[in-house]
């Protein structure tokens, strides 16, 4: 490709792109013109027609055009603005304003006729809107558009109409984009062209196209998922190989740590955990270092298999890194971590990004010298400070927490000279085998498949909100007799400031009305000491009932707990409540889980709280949730997965991967040359492993 590509030309040449903007299309990965073209709209919003008021529904997002009945500012909790509009099918409809100028008011005043477009909310009295989008409008009125509106991903601060300018700008130079797949191919696999793909994605415009794309399998889309998932699946075979050749560290032991550490534990291991520790032990005797993902649903004794490989490599004379996503899990490791290694004579050390000076100092210090044989923590365990003496294995836990291309570059920042450590990475998420093979091609695959026995089923209950009060009461008897329980709000709002708030006013709540309880509280806001001492307060069981934010979600580990609410319940995804809910159910007591929801809920939501009632089982779960999805809906499920696909979705997808595998090969052994290319424009990432 000539340099003087546009395509390839920096998005900060354009016009009006300043510091500010680069910076957050930095955030979201683009740099590049052409990062535009492959960064997908989530969904689309249809504003080619105006529903009448008497025809909207709940959770609905439409258009609709009314004149003013009123507007006033009141104080109901917080200072608000409300007005009321109706339109000619003689519904009046309520608009809900937190933030605003008074010179919205005065502008909405009565007769005047306005357009809004908006997510539609049942309110207590009528149908609302809160913060629609809207416009006044006066006698010019303008047209409506014959295109749907792509939405973007975007960051805070950066406005969709500004994606969407830029985007129009990109598309105007598609004809630059190579074409990968030679014309056999793409008629083999019936593939329209990309660019055409890429143009209908972008700016869907006849009125067909836009049934299609909202419903199902639209030959873009097909086009889009399959280059993707080959994109994936090539640069996964790229790593392997060369991982293959790149050197490892070959460690083996006598095992003694690990048989001490067996004969300490008051459970045996399942069948199911020695076998995976088994497999590991084997990989890291090879020559080249092991990349090993360990899928086990939650409960099925993740950490134990961790520790134990982790005792092989310490007596190998290495050290090990464990890094999780969350402080409070990191805290939990390190304690659980300490208690068992330090019998044996290791240190174990956590390192926070908000440990005091001093006392970073020494833990580095530590880990340097060689002297922690353990280290625990998020992703501050990469910076560039942190140095091993001689690290010989990291594990990563809640893998789908991480990107695949975060696991991937970690490798490279461990090296050690000319090896490479051992990698260990253990997930929840259900994957299948199969899908492992193609969506995880640079690693080996074990499954942990046997919970520890003794456990019982998680009775679960689905509830509407307003039931509140007897739930409150049902927790105070249980409490009063010894049990412990979670107490999970939620909130959509994107504010984390204001999901912690809710949390807040929760507490106060329930402190008010279950006056003989202990309860605390943690949520992402409160500093490190004050998370680790109300989860500490749990554990130890001081603490009767625990009010959380999702912060607890992933690897929270309190076996006496036995009874979890969770607000709002159809807010969440399936996998998310699923982990969630694994926070019980540890222990031998039976277990109950609440799903409160806020009515009316619509037949999809119900489904899914139903299938969380049904089954206990990730597997299940991920299946029913598919099944409900249905094959058609392309957008809905960007954010839950570990791998960030932005447009396919394996589960979904997966009748392709056969397709996908026998063309990656046709790919590698007759057009090598289209290898990178596909990988850049599909894999975003500044580390070099994918040119390695
Ligand atoms: P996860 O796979 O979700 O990370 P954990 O490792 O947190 O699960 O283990 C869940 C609970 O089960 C912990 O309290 C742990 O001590 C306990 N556990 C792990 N293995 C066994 C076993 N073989 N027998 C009994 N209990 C076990
Ligand atoms: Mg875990």
């Amino acid at each position: 490709m000539p340099s003087n590509n546009p395509l390839l030309q920096n998005i900060n040449t354009l016009k009006g792109v300043g510091p500010k903007m680069s910076e957050h299309l930095d955030k979201l990965g683009l740099k590049i013109l052409q990062d535009l073209l492959f960064h997908l709209p989530l969904r689309y919003q249809d504003r080619t027609r105006v529903y009448p008021i008497s025809s909207v529904q709940h959770g609905q997002e439409v258009l609709i055009v009314g004149k003013v009945d009123h507007c006033s500012i009141i104080f109901k909790r917080r200072r608000m603005m409300v007005c009321q509009i109706s339109d000619n099918s003689g519904t009046a409809i309520t608009l809900r304003f937190f933030h605003f100028a008074n010179v919205q008011q005065e502008n909405l005043s009565v007769g005047t006729e306005v357009r809004c477009f908006g997510e539609v909310r049942q309110g207590r009295y009528s149908f609302e809107m809160v913060h629609p989008e809207y416009k006044i409008i006066n006698n010019d009125a303008t047209e409506l558009s014959g295109n749907l509106t792509p939405t973007y991903p975007s960051t805070k601060g950066l406005q969709q109409k500004t994606l969407r300018r830029l985007n129009t700008e990109a598309i105007q130079h598609i004809e630059l984009l190579p074409e990968v797949f030679p014309d056999s191919l793409r008629k083999k696999y019936r593939l329209i062209t990309l660019a055409e793909a890429l143009i209908t994605l972008h700016q869907p415009s006849s009125k067909n196209a836009i049934e299609q794309l909202l419903s199902t399998n639209h030959p873009a889309q097909q086009r889009l998922i399959f280059e993707e998932l080959i994109a994936h699946h090539l640069s996964l075979r790229k790593f392997r190989e060369y991982s293959q050749q790149i050197k490892g560290i070959q460690l083996t032991s006598k095992d003694t740590l690990y048989h001490k550490l067996l004969k300490s534990l008051p459970f045996t291991l399942t069948n199911a955990q020695q076998r995976v520790i088994e497999e590991i032990k084997q990989d890291m005797q090879q020559h080249y270092p092991m990349g090993r993902l360990v899928q086990g649903d939650v409960g099925s004794g993740k950490t134990l298999v961790a520790a134990a490989t982790a005792l092989t490599a310490i007596e190998a004379g290495y050290q090990v890194a464990l890094m999780v996503p969350t402080e409070i899990l990191a805290e939990q490791h390190f304690k659980s971590f300490t208690e068992w290694f330090e019998p044996l004579g290791l240190r174990v050390s956590y390192l926070s990004g908000r440990q005091k000076v001093a006392q970073r100092r020494d833990n580095l210090e530590n880990i340097a010298l060689g002297l922690s044989k353990l280290v625990v923590g998020t992703h501050a365990l990469f910076q560039d400070a942190v140095k091993f003496q001689k690290l010989g294995l990291l594990i990563i836990d809640e893998q789908h927490r991480f990107g695949v291309h975060q696991r991937l570059s970690l490798r490279e920042k461990g090296k050690q000279g000319e090896c490479y450590p051992h990698q260990l990475v253990m997930t929840a998420t259900p994957i299948p085998r199969t899908l492992a093979m193609t969506a995880y091609a640079d690693m080996d695959y074990s499954v942990i498949d046997e919970l520890p026995p003794g456990r019982k089923p998680i009775n679960t209950v689905v509830l509407p909100n307003i039931r509140r009060d007897d739930i409150i009461k049902r927790i105070n008897a249980l409490c009063q007799q010894g049990a412990q329980a979670y107490w999970v709000c939620t909130l959509i709002e994107e504010s984390e400031a204001l999901q912690c708030q809710n949390a807040e006013e929760t507490l106060q709540l329930l402190q008010h009305n279950l006056p003989e309880l202990q309860i605390r509280l943690v949520h992402g806001r409160m500093s490190a000491v004050e998370k680790e001492s109300a989860m500490q307060a749990f554990k130890s069981g001081k603490t009767h009932l625990l009010v959380a934010t999702t912060v607890i979600e992933v690897g929270v580990d309190v076996p006496n707990a036995s009874l979890m609410i969770i607000e709002n319940a159809e807010r969440l995804g399936l996998a998310q409540l699923h982990q969630l809910r694994g926070r019980v159910g540890r222990g031998t007591e039976a277990s109950h889980c609440l799903l409160m929801y806020q009515s009316p809920l619509t037949e999809i939501a119900h489904k899914r709280l139903d299938a969380l009632r049904n089954s206990n089982d990730g597997f299940e779960i991920a299946r029913i949730d598919l099944e409900i999805r249905g094959p058609g809906d392309v957008f809905g499920t960007r954010q839950t997965g570990e791998l960030q696909f932005r447009i396919a979705d394996l589960l979904r997808d997966q009748a392709l991967l056969p397709d996908i595998q026998a063309v990656a090969e046709i790919i590698i052994k007759q057009h090598p040359e289209s290898i990178q290319p596909l990988i850049d424009r599909w894999i975003r990432t500044d580390e070099d492993y994918v040119h390695a």
